[in-house]
């Protein structure tokens, strides 16, 4: 059995799918996160499967998102749905519930977050507005793991029983009639596609045109329609969607005034507004939060991480001579020994000494968007960002791309225009993700110690200055117009909790180890091969006669006007290719040292300005492998994907060419 998860946006279902399958999903406070379906088993149940789909609030298709989550829903894959319902915002939660139970699948209403309600001193009828609304409901805490196995129960026997909603016709009047009739007319079309006629109806009332396409009216069909709402604007004087819209606010009015007593004050809203006459204040807001990306960076670079990634770095370093002395203790062979030392210790090595810094800096993130600040930078954003012909919406996108590039272009299909998303996509790789974090580390630790963070802040706002001027290009030749209006509903404060931010960085972390054992292992290998045999498969002596010194040559040249022009920087950039934590391995392999020695191997490759402008280079050239994959899948086009990429390469060319020219006349 398939049961879906349908809700608003923030509504708890990832808490909620989360409790039901024992699973550990990202849950943010923050409205947007979850842009791909997700599927559990039911704890217990081996036999019902979940499906998180992503938060809607209407199954008119305004956005991509909503899109998948109806067609999900249409094509009739789901033998039953639980609708999560916010019950601190039970009258537009209801909205979404309306048409769910027009879709007369099995459903039972999840109200959610009743431990915040009954806290603020409101309760919920909840016999009678099951019965107003002809499904069960079921009171429960997502977040508390409260009433979760009773929803699990009902879901369980309504969805065996197949019991559908018990009273689907909550229209009045004018709407009333144009609904039946309509019903009646389109009923044999509405039964070929699987679809109940009467969500059909209102469907075609509110003048949704994939429904009626899918339909396959004859003329006369669609006339006749078209002439029954005209019938009806007249009546009650709206149009058609205001129409079915007044239809359904003015049912769940009724509902929700016999059945809810709502709480005098809402205490965490009461909270959140006044934290917000701050936080959103319209001269404070923008230094605030520049304030605390500062502090945020401050702590990660400067304070916390390089500190933990320098001591792990040593302990690395340590276990790498030990096992050096251990293998040649044994006379392993010294090909296999260098194998070992130089090739996978140190090509592993010099990225794992990263996590920490990585976990910091998603450790503060996290934070920030768990408690509902990072909805209000959108807001915040949003003026800014229609200066580049974006909406605050972008701003999600990008800022999971300073964590990695893959989600962040996938969170693009929350915006509602095309414009805007493949807009979107093209800016989001110009934020720095974390895979460049040992890039800048190494580097700045070894031609910049004293201003390591300086380099490291620097190289962040060249990325988010390079977006904004993409941005406007585009925007003055081939996106012209406007982007869509902002809303976003911004949720409450919240405290952080501490379960799901441990998850996340327990996800993380896992991820990058993987990474680290697999793509960074393999690639680890075949440097440390490349460069220790020549064309013939001899050893070579000096692995500028190897074959990868051989090969990387001919493309040097292309670098020498940008001062890195040498065989082993090609060779490092072309495996970032592959995955950007490659760049730094590449080094150690190829310099054959530990974290320790590597600084001073790169200073007889670099200079100071050769050294900054390859670092600006790696900041901008191509996405890896994984991110153009994606911008492909995400814009359905080969040929928009590597126009990212040689658009991306010929500007990092560019701008790290300026960047060496002035930097020999600085530094
Ligand atoms: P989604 O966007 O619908 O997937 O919602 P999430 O599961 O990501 O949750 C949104 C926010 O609501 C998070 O900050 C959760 O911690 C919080 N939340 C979820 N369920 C409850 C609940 O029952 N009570 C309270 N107080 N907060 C909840
Ligand atoms: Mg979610």
């Amino acid at each position: 059995m398939i049961v879906a998860l349908v809700g608003n946006q923030n509504s708890g279902k990832t808490t909620l799918f989360n409790q039901l399958t024992g699973s550990n999903q990202h849950v943010g406070n923050f409205p947007g996160v979850t842009v791909d379906r997700k599927e559990g088993l039911i704890r217990h149940q081996k036999d019902i499967t979940v499906v998180d789909l992503p938060g809607i609030y209407s199954l008119a298709p305004y956005s991509k998102e909503e899109e998948v989550a109806r067609d999900f829903l249409v094509k009739g894959n789901v033998d039953g749905v639980i609708n999560i319902v916010d019950a601190s915002n039970i009258e537009r939660n209801l909205y979404l519930s309306m048409q769910l139970i027009e879709l007369h699948v099995p459903m039972v209403i999840a109200l959610n977050m009743m431990d915040e309600v009954r806290a603020n001193g409101g309760t919920v009828k909840i016999d009678e507005i099951s019965k107003s609304l002809g499904v069960p409901v079921v009171p429960i805490s997502a977040s508390k793991n409260e009433g979760v196995d009773e929803l699990i129960d009902v879901v369980k026997k309504t969805v065996a029983a197949r019991k559908k909603p018990e009273n689907t016709d909550y229209c009045r009047g004018g709407v009333h009639r144009t609904v039946h009739s309509i019903a009646h007319l389109v009923e044999d079309h509405a039964e070929r596609i699987g679809v109940p006629a009467r969500f059909v109806a209102t469907k075609l009332v509110e003048g949704d045109q994939p429904i009626a396409d899918a339909l396959q009216l004859s003329e006369n069909e669609t006339d006749m329609i078209d002439h029954a709402i005209r019938e009806m604007e007249q009546e009650i004087g709206t149009d058609r969607k205001a129409a079915i819209t007044d239809m359904r606010y003015s049912f769940i009015e009724e509902v929700v005034c016999q059945t809810v007593i709502k709480p005098k004050s809402d205490k965490s809203r009461d909270r959140s507004q006044r934290i917000d006459a701050l936080l959103t204040h319209r001269i404070l807001a923008m230094p605030i939060f520049l304030l605390i990306m500062a502090s945020v960076f401050w702590l990660t670079f400067g304070v916390i991480g390089s500190f933990l990634s320098d001591f792990l770095g040593g302990l690395i370093d340590n276990f790498s001579d030990a096992a050096f002395d251990f293998l040649t203790g044994l006379s392993v062979n010294a090909t296999v020994v260098d194998l070992v030392v130089n090739g996978v210790l140190a090509g592993i090595g010099s990225v794992m000494s990263f996590i920490p810094t990585i976990l910091v800096l998603f450790f503060f993130l996290s934070l920030l968007e768990d408690s509902g600040y990072m909805a209000r930078v959108a807001f915040v954003m949003d003026k800014l960002l229609r200066k580049i012909g974006l909406s605050g919406r972008s701003f999600v996108p990008m800022l999971i791309g300073f964590g990695c590039t893959v989600p962040a272009i996938m969170s693009t299909r929350t915006l509602s225009s095309e414009r805007d998303r493949i807009m979107t996509i093209f800016l989001v790789p110009f934020m720095s993700c974390t895979a460049k974090l040992p890039i800048y580390g190494v580097f700045s630790m070894a031609f910049f110690p004293r201003h390591a963070g300086l380099v490291m802040v620097s190289l962040y706002l060249l990325g988010m200055l390079l977006a904004i001027m993409t941005g406007l290009i585009m925007k003055s030749s081939i996106f012209k117009g406007k982007p869509v209006p902002f809303v976003m509903e911004l949720p409450n404060y919240r405290l952080p909790s501490f379960k799901s931010v441990v998850m996340l960085l327990w996800d993380k972390a896992k991820d990058f180890v993987t990474r680290a054992f697999t793509i960074i292992f393999i690639a680890s290998l075949v440097i440390w091969f490349l460069q220790t045999f020549d064309l013939r498969m001899n050893l070579v002596a000096d692995p500028s006669g190897s074959m990868l010194a051989s090969i990387a040559q001919f493309i040097a040249p292309i670098f020498t006007p940008l001062g890195f022009g040498n065989w082993q920087s090609v060779t490092a950039l072309l495996t970032g290719f592959m995955a950007k934590e490659a760049v730094v391995s590449t080094f150690a392999v190829l310099t054959g040292t530990g974290m320790s020695g590597l600084s001073a191997a790169l200073q007889q490759l670099f200079t100071p300005a050769s050294a900054y402008a390859f670092l600006v280079f790696t900041l901008l050239y191509t996405p890896c492998v994984a991110a153009v994959a994606a911008i492909r899948r995400e814009l359905n086009s080969r040929w928009l994907a590597i126009f990212a990429v040689i658009y991306q390469t010929s500007f990092a060319w560019v701008m790290s060419f300026v960047v060496y020219l002035t930097g020999q006349l600085f530094i």
